[in-house]
């Protein structure tokens, strides 16, 4: 059965889409079949796989609008091997044309709903915000992957992350949980990185990621060329920790069906 995750945090530039594109690659790799939904009109999801944001006869914006399905909108990233559903600035528009339309919520959802057998994993990379479009990325999923920077303002901003996911799960989406907080940018060098990650594993025990990503100049530089970071540089420090990452997020889903 496919797993749906969302990759959000409202803070910007943590690593959100550093984090979708080289999970989405990274899987692709052990042969999951992937798509990747770029949920941000700033469509660095879709850049990032090599897709040009500014060429593209229709993206997500349609889909969310009722004017297209998955299918017809989603295009193939030949570096990362996955399908990316894509996004770009005409997606801003969405969230004010969507307040008018019925189940504004759950119009992803409802698009998801008909290629879910298609695929083993749906990772979807939300915009900074507590938006209409993070709440559809919330309500189509089974879990939140949140990344965070260990340094020392990580923690705030969390708890309304926190509250708006138990909302969801409340109201509107009972299978939503936080599948783990990922630590990421992580400098060894600096001790409040250490302090930061220590607080985080004591505060969250087993919901934090054993794996760790560190800061990684090859993972910074792979969007400029169209490729996530594990394609871009395979033997990198970055590379090899999102590969990690894709291991631990596998095993963590058995854990999950089992349980
Ligand atoms: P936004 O909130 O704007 O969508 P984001 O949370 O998606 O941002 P990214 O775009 O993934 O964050 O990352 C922000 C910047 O940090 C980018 O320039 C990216 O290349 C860089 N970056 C992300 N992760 C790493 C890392 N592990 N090492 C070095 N640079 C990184
Ligand atoms: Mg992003």
């Amino acid at each position: 059965m496919v797993k749906i995750f969302c990759v959000a945090n409202q803070k910007g530039g943590v690593g959100k889409t550093t984090t979708t594109v080289n999970l989405a690659a990274s899987l692709a790799q052990i042969n999951q079949r992937v798509l990747l939904v770029d949920l941000d009109p700033q469509g660095n999801a879709t850049m990032g796989s090599g897709i040009n944001k500014s060429k593209l006869p229709a993206t997500i914006y349609q889909v969310l609008l009722g004017l297209s399905d998955v299918n017809s909108v989603k295009q193939k990233s030949e570096t990362g091997k996955y399908d990316v559903l894509p996004a770009n600035r005409e997606l801003a528009g969405a969230e004010v044309e969507m307040v008018e339309l019925e189940n504004r919520e759950n119009r992803l959802r409802l698009a998801l709903d008909r290629v879910k057998d298609d695929y083993d994993f749906i990772l979807i990379d939300c915009p900074p915000a507590l938006s209409m479009l993070t709440l559809n990325g919330l309500c189509s999923a089974h879990g939140v992957i949140i990344p965070m920077q260990c340094e020392y303002y990580a923690l705030e901003g969390l708890s309304d992350l926190a509250n708006t996911i138990k909302k969801v799960h409340k109201n509107l989406n009972s299978d939503l949980e936080i599948v783990g907080l990922l630590r990421v940018m992580f400098d060894p060098r600096m001790t409040l990185s250490q302090q930061v990650s220590d607080q985080l594993e004591q505060h969250f025990g087993e919901k934090v990621f054993k794996t760790v990503i560190p800061r990684n100049i090859r993972l910074a530089e792979a969007p400029s060329y169209g490729m996530p970071g594990v394609v871009f540089d395979p033997p990198s420090k970055g590379a090899q920790a999102y590969l990690a990452f894709a291991a631990e997020m596998v095993e963590r889903v058995r854990q999950l069906e089992k349980a």
